[in-house]
Parts: structure tokens; sequence; C-alpha cells
């Protein structure tokens, strides 16, 4: 594995990068570039889009505020990484954010917020979600940052479940047997995690879940876990028997 550069500071864009590629960054970008980061003229700095891998950019001022970025060199191809969609209750707005930002530094392809019956945020900022999405992969140099869906109800997800996924549901009544054991049942292929809200699941809900075929109850063993642990605690676990070392 390369050693990883923590050191450089990385910025996303959304324009499309390759060789040889300039311009002009958005005033915020710019701002944060020569303002925050007191960048100058021919100073250098890592930036990625998400599909074209991580490139080395040189900054060109442009008048009093402004700046170009130029790609220098192409430094991490960009990496796949695993089909790994993560579904979750939307938590409060601190949490929410934690939560997202540590999912996307576990990889994860997709996050999907899902309503259930004790789910305490209805409305999920989904600008919000991507702006942590984008802080996490920029602090962790994380290539792909993941998608974020519209909010879904837990049984609109379920009914129209891809059957080529499967789910591995985090069921806080599941009963205690080791999730590595239950994990390694599984075949490689795309991959699912759902975490329940604060409040957990209905008896209806884990009823619902339990019955599709591609679902998977494990329990994280035998301390209940806050949401926002149960994400991280699930997803290394997932990571470890499925995903890193397949
Ligand atoms: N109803 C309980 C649990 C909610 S924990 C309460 O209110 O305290 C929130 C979610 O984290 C659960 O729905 C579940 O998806 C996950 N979780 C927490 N601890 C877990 C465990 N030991 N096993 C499996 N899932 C767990």
């Amino acid at each position: 594995m390369a050693i990883h550069d923590f050191t450089s500071q990385r910025l996303f864009v959304p324009d499309s990068l390759g060789d040889g590629v300039r311009f002009s960054c958005t005033p915020d970008q710019a701002r944060y570039l020569r303002s925050v980061l007191r960048l100058g003229e021919g100073d250098e700095i890592l930036i990625f889009n998400g599909r074209d891998g991580e490139w080395r950019a040189r900054l060109h001022e442009a008048g009093k505020r402004g700046a170009d970025l130029e790609t220098v060199a192409l430094v991490r191809p960009q990496a796949g990484g695993p089909d790994l969609h993560y579904l979750f209750a939307p938590l409060k707005r601190a949490r929410l954010d934690y939560m997202v930002q540590k999912a996307t530094e576990m990889g994860v392809s997709r996050l999907v917020p899902v309503v259930t019956r004790h789910t305490v945020a209805e409305r999920v900022n989904a600008e919000r979600m991507a702006a942590n999405a984008i802080e996490a992969a920029e602090q962790c140099g994380v290539l792909r940052v993941p998608e974020v869906a519209e909010p879904v109800k837990l049984a609109a997800l379920i009914g129209n479940w891809n059957a080529s996924r499967a789910l591995i549901f985090c069921d806080e009544g599941a009963e205690q047997t080791s999730p590595l054991a239950v994990l390694a049942t599984l075949k490689p292929g795309p991959l699912a995690v759902l975490v329940g809200p604060e409040g957990g699941f209905s008896p209806e809900e884990r009823e619902m879940v339990r019955a599709l075929p591609q679902a998977t109850a494990v329990s994280l063993g035998p301390r209940i876990m806050r949401a926002d642990t149960a994400a991280v605690a699930a997803l290394a676990l997932v990571n470890a028997a499925l995903v890193d070392w397949r």
C-alpha cells in the first residue's frame, strides 16, 4: 500500500481533471486557497473530483482574490472501491454530520437515509450531507465521494429491494451469535448495511426486514450502541469480513 500523504492539503473540485487542465476556482475555493491556506502563485495542492483520480495542481493567482488551478501530475489513479451502501435512520444534526463523515471514511459508495417508525429527523438536508462527505474525503484522502440518496421509507426500500444486493441488518434484537461467523457465510458481491434510529426498530419493522431473502441479521455484540457508534462498528466489521481482504 502506498504511504499515504497526510500532510498535503486536498481540495475537492467538480471540474473534470486530466493532463494540462486549467480552470478558474469558484470565489469560495479561491478564498480558501489564498486566504485560509495562504497559498500564492506557483504553490501546489492536491485536487480530486471523485472520478478522475488525485492530481497535484499548481495555483495561479488571478487578480486580487481569484485563483486558477492547473494540473501538474496524476498522483493516484481513481480507485473503484467497494459497492457498499450504508442505509441509516437519519439522526439529529451533529450526530448525522459525524455519521456521514465516518461512513465516508469507511469507504461506502452510497448513503441512503431510511425513515423508520422511531426516526427523529424526518427532514434530511442532502446538501449538508454531501458537504460532510466531501469534507471527510478531503481530510482522509478518500478518492470516491459517496452518492447521497433521497430519504426513503423503510417499507418502500424493502419492497423495491435489488435482489443482487445482500442486506446486512444490524438488529439490536438479534440472537447473540458472532457477527464474524454470520458474515463469513455471505458471498462477495454488492452489499448494504442497515442501522436503525436511536429508538431502534419496531417489532413489525424487524419482521419486515428479516423476511427479505437477501437480509442477514447480525448482532454487533452484547452492548447496545448509539446509532452513530453502531455505524462505525458495523462498517468496520463488514469491511474486515467482506471487503478489505477479499
Ligand atoms: N432501542 C435501543 C437500541 C437503538 S440503537 C435504544 O433505544 O437504546 C440504534 C441502532 O444501532 C439499532 O437500531 C441497531 O441498528 C444498531 N445497534 C446498536 N447496538 C446494536 C447491537 N448490539 N447489535 C446490533 N445492532 C445494534
